[in-house]
């Protein structure tokens, strides 16, 4: 199984990628976690990446390609994965299909999760309040003045990704303002003839 979720920041990929990882035993491949762990380790690419983070704007795609290129070759993806927060880009996008081409592969289904963007500010300042109360760090790019950034970069940059899907046929849509449960049958509606 491979999937993409589309979906602005607190759409809830992470949430239902979370989930569909157990079901079918697949990783979940998020570009911003492994971006957040470059950061971390202070690799080249993370020391490159963290000021462009914090301040909510996108990565360039040629270090991001690069890092998908080599997760989608460890022996864990073999069987499919998901990837959550990327393509973030058209460019993203035809790097992945040449990316997969090139391995005889082909994405089995790219749902995106529709929210309205007054609902996700509040989602943010949630998830921030969660947790501080679960006494875990909070991401630097947070807050308010980064998140209208990450919206905006959503907006223009990735928005355009749907567009590409649904041109080739591949975009499925599901209603990400349902609640949690709702959402996940939705998404295994959509998926059960391939599961
Ligand atoms: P969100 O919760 O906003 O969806 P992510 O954890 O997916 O956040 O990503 C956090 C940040 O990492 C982004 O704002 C961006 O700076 C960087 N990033 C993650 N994925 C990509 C990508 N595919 N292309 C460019 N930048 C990316």
């Amino acid at each position: 199984m491979k999937l993409i979720l589309l979906g602005p920041p607190g759409a809830g990929k992470g949430t239902q990628s979370a989930r569909l990882t157990q079901k079918y035993a697949i990783p979940q491949l998020s570009t911003g976690d492994m971006l957040r762990a470059a950061v971390a380790a202070k690799t080249p690419i993370g020391l490159k990446a963290k000021s462009i983070m914090d301040a909510g704007a996108l990565v360039s795609d040629d270090i991001v390609v690069g890092i998908v290129a080599d997760r989608i070759q460890q022996p864990d993806a073999a069987r499919g994965f998901i990837l959550d927060g990327f393509p973030r880009t058209v460019q993203q996008a035809q790097a992945l299909d040449v990316m997969l081409a090139d391995k005889g592969m082909d994405l089995d289904a790219v749902i995106e999760l529709k929210v309205d963007e007054d609902a996700l500010h509040d989602r943010m300042a949630h998830r921030v309040k969660e947790m501080q109360a679960a006494g875990q760090p909070v991401r630097a790019d947070d807050n308010p003045e980064a998140f209208r950034t990450r919206l905006t970069a959503y907006r223009t940059q990735t928005a355009p990704v749907s567009a590409y899907y649904a041109k080739s046929g591949r975009l499925k849509t599901v209603d990400g303002m349902a609640p949690i449960d709702e959402v996940s049958k939705a998404i295994d509606g959509l998926l059960g003839p391939l599961g």
